[in-house]
């Protein structure tokens, strides 16, 4: 049985906490795209991880977490992530890399910020850490896989072709020093034997796992406005952030998707750039203060601390993103920031041109959009740690009734607080 844990929106919907909790009864756990360039926040018994590269089940020892064939893999950065943890008194995770895997390298970091300073003023936003350059070399298969590192005529071979492409590019477009191949190779065989031990066949894993009728579940990152096919293009990430996704990064059947949890917050956060659309956006005193109440620390990004854009819940992306993603129940996080309002506004439409419409539009259009609010009654009180969902405020209820609503699934979750256990299922 496969459950997908994905995002509605803009990412930072709360994803981590649902996965860790959801975690707790499943086998498998698995990231199948992006990388270490959003971070999911985890609160639990041994203290609070932001985790940008390891899967959400890593704290219990039961769960087998595996980095899928999709995911951009920065060695480096797992291996300061898993010391990390184990520093903090985190028995060593069961993890699976696929050998599959391709390497997020050092030369697309830095042709990152090359690109980024390039632009100028007119860069997307990105967090520099090289998914975009990764991405490119993919499926332009001047990628390296895993399996690469423990063939070495083949790895110099294919690093060799890379850095040819790579050092016109950084020479002649961006004015830089070469990379230099021997320099690479001794970097990339030192890292080499840090991974060695998690390194393995996920794919036969998984379809064993599969055999065996156990739990798995698919981690995404990031949400369904930031992928690249059907979220607000060019503002989005460079890897798949649907659920539909899983079936190639995570080697999974698409017949074998059975449930697609939908996560959403109760109002709507967004990194990236100031030019991307975000319709439902508060801005000004009222945005300050749902960005120092949001989350459980502030809106701030899990992995680049950035201030996170806020906005009313946005019925109209957040529909989109649950049908996008195949949604088959929702998860809504955060229902406790909205405590101290008299009155929350809700967005229930987009005027474009003159017209109100609840389709969620493309971008040019959507650059033109103006959001239609309407506003629900406020609940005024702490509902934070509330476990059964029958004693909540009426308000609350109404609330969550009203989203459901709108968005197309059912509202079966609702979190009320950041800790592992701070949720109410809703029957
Ligand atoms: P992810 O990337 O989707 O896992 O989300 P992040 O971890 O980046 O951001 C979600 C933020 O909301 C984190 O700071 C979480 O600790 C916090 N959070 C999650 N659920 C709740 C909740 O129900 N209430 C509150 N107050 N904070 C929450």
């Amino acid at each position: 049985m496969v459950k997908a844990i994905v995002g509605a929106n803009w990412g930072d919907e709360g994803k981590g906490k649902i996965t860790d909790l959801l975690a707790e009864s499943s086998d498998v756990v698995i990231r199948f795209q992006g990388g270490a360039n959003a971070g999911h926040t985890i609160i639990n018994d041994y203290g609070r991880f932001a985790l940008h590269i390891l899967p959400s089940g890593t704290f219990y020892p039961h769960v087998t977490n595996v980095i899928g064939n999709g995911v951009a893999l920065d060695v480096k950065k797992l291996v300061a992530e898993l010391k990390s943890i184990t520093d903090q008194g985190v028995p060593q995770p069961n993890l699976i890399v696929s050998e599959r895997c391709q390497l997020l390298l050092p030369y697309h970091v830095l042709q990152d910020s090359y690109e980024e300073e390039r632009l100028a003023g007119k860069a997307f936003g990105s967090t520099k850490s090289g998914i975009a350059p990764f991405y490119s070399d993919k499926y332009a298969k001047i990628g390296v896989q895993v399996c690469d590192l423990f063939d070495e005529p083949r790895l110099r071979e294919r690093l060799e072709h890379a850095l040819g492409i790579k050092n016109v590019l950084f020479e002649h477009l961006y004015h830089k020093p070469p990379l230099e191949l021997d320099a690479l190779m001794e970097e990339l065989l030192a890292l080499r034997e840090d991974l060695r031990p998690f390194v393995g066949d996920a794919v036969g894993f998984v379809h064993d796992a599969l055999a065996q009728n156990k739990t798995i579940l698919l981690e995404g990152q990031l949400g369904s406005m930031k992928d690249p096919d059907l979220g607000i293009v060019p503002m989005t990430t460079s890897s798949h952030t649907l659920a539909g996704y899983g079936c190639v990064g995570a080697a999974i059947p698409p017949t074998a998707i059975q449930d697609v949890i939908c996560v959403t917050k109760a109002y709507s956060s967004c990194v990236g750039s100031q030019t991307e659309p975000f319709v439902s956006e508060v801005t000004g005193e009222a945005g300050d203060e749902l960005r120092r109440r949001g989350g459980d620390r502030g809106e701030f990004g899990a992995t680049t601390g950035r201030p996170r854009r806020v906005g009313w819940f946005d019925c109209v992306a957040t529909k989109y993103g649950c049908r996008i993603q195949g949604a088959t129940q929702v998860a809504v996080t955060c229902l406790d920031v909205l405590g101290y309002l008299d009155e929350i506004p809700v967005c229930v439409g987009y005027e474009i041109d003159g017209q109100v419409t609840d389709v969620f539009p493309t971008t040019p259009a959507l650059l033109r959009a103006k959001p239609v609010f309407e506003t629900l009654p406020g609940w005024k009180c702490d509902i934070r740690g509330e476990t059964d969902y029958r004693k909540l405020p009426q308000a609350v209820k109404d609330y969550v009734d009203f989203i459901e609503s709108r968005v197309g699934a059912p509202v079966t979750i609702v979190s009320t607080g950041p800790k592992r256990h701070e949720i109410a299922m809703r029957g």
